[in-house]
């Protein structure tokens, strides 16, 4: 017998699966499973496609090893991929990867086996007789809790005592990660509203239809999907819920954990390769039918899916930055065929284009328009920063000072956010204007003082704060612009006594850490949190009645057609923090912009006359959801060449594509050097080209093996 097995290779633009010879000595069912292959003078792993015609080659060579007990790929997910590969023109292999757990993928080399544990339990058909005080103390702990990790049990000779009688029994098992399920216990009664909805929801089970679910911060939308995941389980189907980061995950999985118990499997990326790979394997033997993650966790291989919900659609987190670039909705849309099952977005500040669609009839429209606790949402305060500035307020404002100090002084909780982590933005000469930038990347290095490093945020770069220009050699450097750390710095300073947390990607980076600051915050013994826009996702604390917005304008300095949406959407979500229990909440928004649309339409919670000015905009400057675009990636080590070759494909694309499609680039304005690799872009703009997937599959062959130069394309991309 043969088959195909389909291997990494160098050829990274390619999709190279090899014939290989199956010995009699295998007689089990291959595909879907990774076989270790020789390959080119090594040994590889690869994933078994399909079967493959008789051949008498003699090059042919035989499977060495068949790696898995179960297939890691079953039939949905081999299509999946090759759906994938096509829709995003990109290599087969990093589909599959992208699918699996790390412990899954096929590796160049590596170990891949599962690691268990030695557990104890009672032996059931033993009659305990015969023993001493300790013993009984075991039998006692293993009646109360059946199993029991055998490390656990320190009297070991007791122990084995027990189990050389036969009275205890050992067994393997994998290690899972328990969940802390420490809050959110109790059991609530559904609203109107939200009984509305999830009825709402569950008259369209069965069908593959796309429900966007717009409802306001603190309309109780997790308790919705909580609803309606029972409905799907008592139908006998499974159900996968998204949320964007692991920052939301300890809450949102917490109640989960609460309500389904054993029943749910946790899939995010602050697990250990070990953890991942043994809730993954709960998933694969049926064991769980409610799977709670992020972005991969759409590929979590379950059986009879009833419903897919993607929490916070409008989260960026959902789309994969390197190959394959998949939007986490196209997945769940072509799965939700298969599956025959409705798909719900939620959001409090749903993306252009999904609400776009809402309108025009491609998705069902659901809301929630009222806070679970019947408090209106937060009262905003616009503050005009460059007022502020000339009476000397440079980082808070008389008002937000003010009410920081009357928050502390009832003993409530307050959130501050600044997108910008580290201490400053850059470094600069005052004498001749030099800026430190990372050698690697054409990026200023930021300070960050806890550690006195200057860090690259792009490739990790890190050097010593230096104090003598490297250009004019004077000792002129000062620090511009602020970042996170500045701002507990400050707080600390401003008010006498006060409790400071700060929570951004470098106080993150160990593991465990996001669920212990949520869990410390909750349990207010801190009393301000400072963060980046990692504090504005749908985190849930009772005691915040307080938001400060340091500065709205961060991402409206960004050219991209998206920062009027993103800007929106942090400031909505992160004002949206304050005032979720008993107590009224309210927010200070500090801008250099205070008549800009988007702070505006955020003080006023209204999505909808955001929405129409938006739209408005995207329609007189040719942006999504008017057109689409396609972003084609050229990098290169070599500046000159990968330039020159992107005028060649910025002609050849010309020749090829329809005339109706727009290109843009290459340009000499939006080149980024990063890791020494220079990124050409050129961008298309077209409402419909049939000639658009051809004509990228020409171009990809022509630099197909060419190690000078890697082409990659972006569909939808986020940024610009
Ligand atoms: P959203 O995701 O819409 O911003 P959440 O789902 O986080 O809102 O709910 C906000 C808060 O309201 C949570 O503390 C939640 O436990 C609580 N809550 C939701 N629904 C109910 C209900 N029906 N009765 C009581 N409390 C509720
Ligand atoms: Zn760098």
């Amino acid at each position: 017998m043969y088959v195909k097995v389909l291997v990494e290779t160098r050829l990274k633009s390619n999709d190279m699966t090899f014939t290989y010879h199956v010995p009699n000595t295998i007689k089990e069912e291959l595909i879907g499973k990774r076989v270790l292959v020789p390959f080119a003078n090594r040994m590889v792993q690869g994933f078994v496609l399909d079967y493959a015609p008789f051949s008498d080659d003699y090059e042919i060579k035989d499977i060495i090893d068949v790696i898995d007990d179960e297939k890691v790929l079953n039939d949905e997910l081999l299509k999946l991929g090759k759906y994938m590969s096509e829709k995003y023109l990109c290599p087969l292999i990093t589909c599959y990867q992208a699918m699996l757990p790390k412990a899954l993928k096929a590796k160049i080399k590596g170990n891949h086996r599962l690691r268990k544990l030695t557990y104890v339990r009672l032996n059931n058909a033993a009659i305990i007789t015969n023993i001493n005080e300790k013993q009984l103390e075991i039998v006692n702990l293993l009646k109360e809790h059946k199993e029991v990790l055998k490390s656990k049990i320190t009297a070991k000779s007791s122990l084995k005592k027990l189990i050389d009688n036969g009275f205890v029994t050992e067994f393997l098992k994998a290690q899972y990660k328990e969940v802390e399920a420490g809050f959110d216990h109790k059991d609530v009664v559904l609203t109107k509203e939200q009984k509305m909805a999830s009825e709402f929801i569950e008259q369209r089970f069965g069908k593959e239809k796309v429900i966007l679910l717009y409802g306001v911060t603190g309309s109780g939308k997790t308790e919705v999907y909580i609803e309606v995941v029972k409905n799907v389980i008592k139908n006998g189907e499974s159900a996968i819920i998204l949320v964007p980061e692991i920052s939301l995950t300890p809450q949102i999985t917490a109640r989960f954990k609460a309500v389904f118990e054993e029943k749910v499997a946790i899939l995010h990326s602050s697990l250990s390769d070990g953890e991942r790979n043994s809730e993954y394997q709960r998933i694969i033997k049926g064991e769980v039918n409610v799977v709670i993650g992020a972005r991969s966790a759409i590929f979590a291989p379950l059986k009879n899916i009833g419903i897919i919900i993607i929490d916070e659609e409008h989260s960026e987190s959902y789309k994969q930055e390197n190959n394959p670039r998949y939007n986490t909705l196209d997945i769940a849309v072509e799965r939700s065929k298969k599956h025959k099952c409705p798909v719900v977005l939620g959001s409090a500040t749903p993306t252009i284009e999904s609400f776009a669609r809402a309108t025009k009839g491609y998705y069902d429209y659901l809301e929630l328009n009222k806070r679970v606790n019947k408090k209106p949402l937060p009262k905003v305060s616009i503050v005009d920063m460059k007022t502020e500035i000339k009476k000397g307020n440079k980082l808070f404002s008389s008002i937000l000072m003010e009410k920081i100090n009357e928050r502390l002084g009832k003993k409530e909780q307050v959130m501050l956010l600044l997108n910008r982590r580290g201490y400053s933005s850059y470094l600069t000469c005052q004498n001749c204007g030099f800026t430190i930038k990372c050698p690697n990347c054409d990026i200023t290095l930021t300070y960050h003082k806890t550690s006195g490093m200057l860090r690259c945020h792009y490739c990790g770069y890190a050097e010593n704060k230096i104090e003598v220009c490297p250009c004019c050699h004077e000792t002129a450097i000062r620090q511009m612009g602020i970042g996170t750390e500045k701002i507990e710095e400050e707080v600390l300073k401003a008010f006498k006594g006060v409790r400071v947390l700060r929570m951004d990607a470098d106080t993150t980076s160990k593991k465990g850490m996001h669920h212990k600051i949520i869990n410390e915050f909750n349990s207010e013994n801190y009393d301000v949190l400072v963060g980046t826009q990692m504090i504005a996702k749908g985190l849930n604390f009772p005691n915040v009645t307080l938001v400060g917005v340091i500065n709205a304008d961060q991402q409206l300095n960004i050219p991209n057609f998206r920062s009027s949406e993103k800007t929106f959407s942090l400031i909505d979500q992160v004002v949206g923090r304050a005032g979720r229990k008993d107590k009224e909440g309210e927010a200070v928004i500090q801008t250099f912009n205070p008549e800009h649309y988007s702070i505006i339409c955020a003080k006023n919670h209204d999505y909808r006359v955001f929405f129409k000015r938006e739209m408005f905009i995207r329609k007189k400057l040719n942006y999504p959801p008017y057109c689409f675009i396609t972003l084609i990636k050229i990098s290169s080590r070599d500046f000159n060449f990968g330039m020159n070759e992107s005028k060649k494909t910025g002609v050849f694309l010309k020749r090829n594509l329809s005339n109706t499609t727009t290109i843009l680039g290459p340009s000499m304005a939006n080149i980024l050097k990063i890791n020494n690799c220079y990124n050409f872009q050129i961008i298309l703009k077209y409402k419909k080209d049939d000639k658009l997937y051809k004509t990228l599959n020409d171009l990809l062959k022509i630099y197909e093996g060419n190690g000078r130069i890697k082409v990659e394309f972006d569909f939808n991309p986020i940024n610009l």
